[in-house]
């Protein structure tokens, strides 16, 4: 994993039986004889974009050969769903095709974690991960509503520990209202993606419709809104280092049907951009770089027109938090 200035090496491949050949350029010998996570999302209920089994099976296979013991890994979900609880998760992985019979090892749900502190900052990292020293991300590349993007970043900063640290990262974001620089001009009610903010003769702002974005603070011309906390992007950043950091994990970013929303909508929108391919790397910075790289070359800032956050944030927070180089050396399969 590169943890600087350098560069690092992304193979991009556009059809799915390339994955083989495309694992040939890492060093991935030491995965033998470890019990690996396979970090993903197995997708909400009626969401249709999540990533498919027959491709997690694919990667499930490939590091079998290597050696490995892989098994699918996910965490519960901070908000109502019947992902909320393990079995519920369960239930909903298997009516998406996610059963051992099918992939070919178990899948996990976790609740429980460790607490990792990162620049002052408490995440609480799902046992699995926190225990792993080798991992396997397959991350479905797509847009996000309050982050503006979803990658690999994402895959460990939200997914990657327990509800209790979902809630408090997405609480960080929350705006702190000063009033005396105020001017009631209503910016932020119309950004806000969940309809938190009335502005009238007042502002009015609903915690509980408020998902953290920050989009509000982000638009507020006066500086009269400020960050609980930090921006969601950079705490996802952190909370990513909190998973990651110390341990060997190959990233696998499928940039498919790429819609505005995330998995765990449930009507994630219509798809944004075309469908680009894959690419894989030992950096978690340089995968999602380049993941936004061919989407940009492809379709333009798409993320940034739907979703109006600057999805290059998170990128550069987990590069500056030491996790990865933004350089990277693209092979092309
Ligand atoms: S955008 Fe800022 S100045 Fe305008 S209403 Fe909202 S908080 Fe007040
Ligand atoms: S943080 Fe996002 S969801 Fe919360 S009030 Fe601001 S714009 Fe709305």
């Amino acid at each position: 994993m590169g943890e600087g200035d350098g560069v690092s090496t992304v193979v991009f491949f556009k059809e799915e039986e390339q994955l083989s050949e495309a694992l040939t350029y890492f060093d991935l010998k030491d995965f033998k004889d470890k019990d690996v996570p396979v970090k993903l999302h197995m997708g909400e209920v009626r969401n249709k974009y999540h990533v498919k089994p027959d491709f997690v099976k694919k990667v499930v296979e490939e590091f079998k050969k290597l050696g490995a013991h892989p098994f699918l890994f996910d965490t519960t979900v901070a908000y109502n769903s019947p992902r909320k609880t393990k079995k519920g998760y369960q239930q909903v992985a298997r009516l998406h095709g996610f059963s051992e019979r099918k992939i070919g090892c178990r899948i996990t749900i976790g609740d429980r974690g460790v607490v990792k502190t990162i620049e002052g900052r408490m995440f609480e990292v799902a046992n699995e991960i926190f225990y792993a020293t080798h991992i396997i991300a397959v991350t479905h590349v797509k847009g996000h509503v309050q982050a503006g993007f979803g990658g690999s970043i994402k895959n460990f900063g939200m997914g990657g520990v327990t509800r209790e640290s979902k809630k408090t990262i997405h609480r960080g974001a929350e705006p702190l209202y000063n009033e005396k620089d105020c001017i009631l001009c209503g910016e932020c009610a119309k950004a806000c993606p969940f309809n938190a903010i009335k502005v009238k003769d007042n502002w009015y702002w609903n915690s509980n419709a408020c998902l953290g974005c920050g989009r509000c603070v982000n638009i507020c011309p006066t500086e009269a809104l400020s960050f609980r906390d930090s921006d969601l992007q950079y705490l996802l950043a952190l909370s990513a280092k909190a998973c990651v950091e110390g341990k060997k994990v190959f990233y696998i970013n499928q940039i498919k049907n790429i819609a505005r929303s995330c998995d765990c909508d449930p009507f994630a929108g219509p798809k944004i951009c075309p469908d680009v391919g894959y690419v894989v790397s030992d950096d978690i910075v340089a995968v999602d770089k380049t993941s936004l790289d061919l989407i940009h070359e492809k379709k333009g800032r798409v993320f940034e027109k739907v979703n109006r956050v600057n999805p290059e944030k998170q990128v550069r927070f987990a590069h500056e938090a030491g996790l990865g180089n933004i350089k990277y050396e693209l092979i092309e399969l």
